[in-house]
Parts: structure tokens; C-alpha cells; sequence
């Protein structure tokens, strides 16, 4: 179960953000995974909720969006979308394509909470893709 050591750095790398800002809570942890990365989306949930338990990150919410796999067309350059792994081109039906997006595990962005009005800096806005 790979799952465990990639929730443990995907906290590390969070720990490490909000180390930064010195007084800020974690409120959400925005990830997007590929189709493709052989990660069971249960198995990081469940990984992240044990090793975050009792922590400062405890209440944090793990947000996971599962990026869809792009491929490329190598002969005619068509950009399609990869379907129950079928590899092979719509347009011109050559398997020559490569992947271009699908295989990803990026903490996209990390929502930190401030206690108090922080001085200098703007506060960190919530990011939305919809
Ligand atoms: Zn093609």
C-alpha cells in the first residue's frame, strides 16, 4: 500500500508550507491525481486520516480531483481523452500517441487559514477551478 508513504509526503510538504506562516491553520488541501497513477483514492484517504490524526492537521479537508488522461497523437497532433485505456488516436487511428496528462499527483493548492489580519502580506485567497 503505496498510498501510506504518499499521504506521508503529502503532509510533510504541507507541514513545511505552513511552517512558513507562522499562526496559520491548513483548511484545505486541494490534489489532483491522474487516472492513470495507480492510486486508489481510498486508500490516500484513509492514509492521510491516520497519519493526521491527533496532528495539527486533524480537521484538515483532503480534497482529491481525479485529472482525466490526454494523450497526444504523434502522427496528426489530435489532443484526445484517453477511455478505458484505449490508446489509440480518434481521429487518424494510429497508436502512436503519447500521454501527455493522466500519470500526475500535485498538491495543486493548499488553503491556509490565519487567525488574526496578517500585516503585510494579502491574505491567501481560495482558489477554484470549476
Ligand atoms: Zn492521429
Amino acid at each position: 500500500m503505496h498510498e501510506l508513504s504518499i499521504a506521508q509526503s503529502i503532509v510533510d510538504t504541507v507541514l513545511a508550507v505552513a511552517a512558513e506562516r507562522p499562526g496559520s491553520s491548513v483548511a484545505t488541501i486541494h490534489l489532483k491525481i491522474g487516472a492513470l497513477s495507480d492510486i486508489a483514492r481510498d486508500a490516500l484517504e484513509f492514509g492521510f486520516e491516520a497519519i493526521t490524526r491527533g496532528t495539527e492537521l486533524e480537521e484538515t479537508l483532503l480534497e482529491i480531483e481525479i485529472v482525466p488522461i490526454i494523450a497526444c497523437c504523434e502522427r496528426c497532433h489530435t489532443e484526445f481523452e484517453i477511455h478505458e485505456y484505449s490508446f489509440q488516436c480518434p481521429d487518424c487511428g494510429s497508436r502512436d500517441v503519447a500521454m501527455t496528462q493522466g500519470a500526475e499527483l500535485d498538491i495543486d493548492s493548499i488553503t491556509l487559514t490565519d487567525p488574526g489580519p496578517t500585516p503585510i502580506c494579502n491574505r491567501e485567497s481560495t482558489h477554484t477551478h470549476d
